[in-house]
């Protein structure tokens, strides 16, 4: 609890009393679980319920037979399938608003995410979509040009620590980003969604949008410093940069650098899987994880393939459009890590 606090702390002015943060989050969770489903557009933010979205493929839920409303203290129903049919039409909506194929908002569109008022158009959005996904939303800024988006899932039990899952949403100028890194912001709300659905949660998630990461790395580092300042109690940060190219179309992906035990965090969620993922690993640095271990904190990168060379052929060009990613990649990476991240914090 001190440590869930601790994240609430920056995200919420209203941390202050202790408990707050644990007795806030087991109503939310519990109720939102169970009422409307709508599988429309949530990525056009207009619902605080998303959670709700992925209610109806767990119709096997045993907690919910009939009308158990009102009849005593929650009980834990299992995780949701990790592979979820909204996931493929979630992230490409994600990628098409961020790289200027749909419009970001209604009469916005973005040629690419360099500049200071297109980072901010785009901090925006994605705040207002961790708000309607429920998240406990914050923005970060950390400097004069520079703004984080952070969006924390609290742990409905006690005793839990924090997970966090980010990826920069800025580009090059010039570029629309779609590899790089529009499918990295898409991955980290797919998991967004998808834990927001599990019901009993043991852990804080806290899912970052980095800004900044294209002059070298700011965000993720003013961020890290973040959660050394705070003293929160980190299990692992995971940042995501680049899943979108597959041209073998073997949905092989790279962890860079896995700090002890997550590769087998990754490996294990795999075996669980009906398509296993083939993982390397390897030693590449260059992206935001790099920012987190000089501040004593586990880290890991997931990428398409980019050490072994089946990566995009448009990194850092106009050329790396809509057009260009491969969403079964995309999409089977999605579904790992909701399957990992579902055997972390589910406390069912
Ligand atoms: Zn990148």
């Amino acid at each position: 609890m001190r440590f869930a606090c601790a994240v609430v702390s920056f995200l919420l002015a209203a941390c202050g009393e202790p408990g707050a943060g644990d007795t806030d989050a087991q109503p939310s969770t519990s109720t939102t679980m169970s009422s409307s489903s709508g599988a429309e557009s949530s990525a056009a933010a207009t619902s605080a319920e998303a959670t709700t979205d992925v209610e109806p493929s767990s119709g096997s839920d045993p907690t919910t037979d009939g009308t158990s409303e009102g009849t005593g203290p929650a009980v834990c129903g299992p995780a949701p399938d990790p592979s979820q049919p909204w996931i493929r039409a979630y992230t490409d909506d994600v990628v098409a608003r961020l790289t200027g194929a749909a419009e970001l908002t209604p009469g916005v569109t973005l040629p690419e995410r360099s500049t200071s008022a297109n980072r901010a158009a785009t901090a925006d959005w994605l705040q207002a979509e961790f708000d309607a996904l429920g998240l406990q939303t914050q923005r970060h800024a950390y400097s004069a040009t520079g703004t984080n988006i952070a969006g924390l899932l609290p742990a409905t039990e006690p005793g839990g620590r924090t997970v966090v899952v980010g990826a920069h949403f800025d580009t090059v100028p010039g570029s629309p980003g779609a590899n790089d890194n529009a499918t990295g912001v898409a991955f980290v709300l797919s998991l967004a969604r998808y834990l927001a659905s599990i019901e009993c949660r043991a852990h804080d998630v806290v899912f970052v949008g980095f800004d900044e990461e294209e002059i070298g790395l700011l965000g993720s580092d003013a961020f890290a410093q973040l959660l050394f300042d705070q003293g929160t109690d980190v299990i692992a940060v995971h940042t995501i940069d680049q899943m979108g190219w597959d041209q073998d179309g073997d949905r092989a992906i790279e962890l860079e650098r896995a700090d002890e035990g997550l590769f087998e965090f990754y490996e294990a969620a795999s075996a669980t899987l009906a398509a296993p993922v083939t993982l390397h690993g390897t030693n590449t640095g260059f992206t935001d994880h790099v920012s987190f271990r000089p501040f004593g904190f586990a880290a890991v990168g997931l990428t398409e393939e980019f050490v072994s060379g089946d990566t995009t052929p448009h990194y850092h060009l106009p050329s790396d459009t809509y057009e260009t990613v491969n969403f079964d990649l995309l999409v089977s990476t999605c579904v790992l890590g909701h399957a990992a991240f579902a055997l972390l914090i589910d406390a069912a």
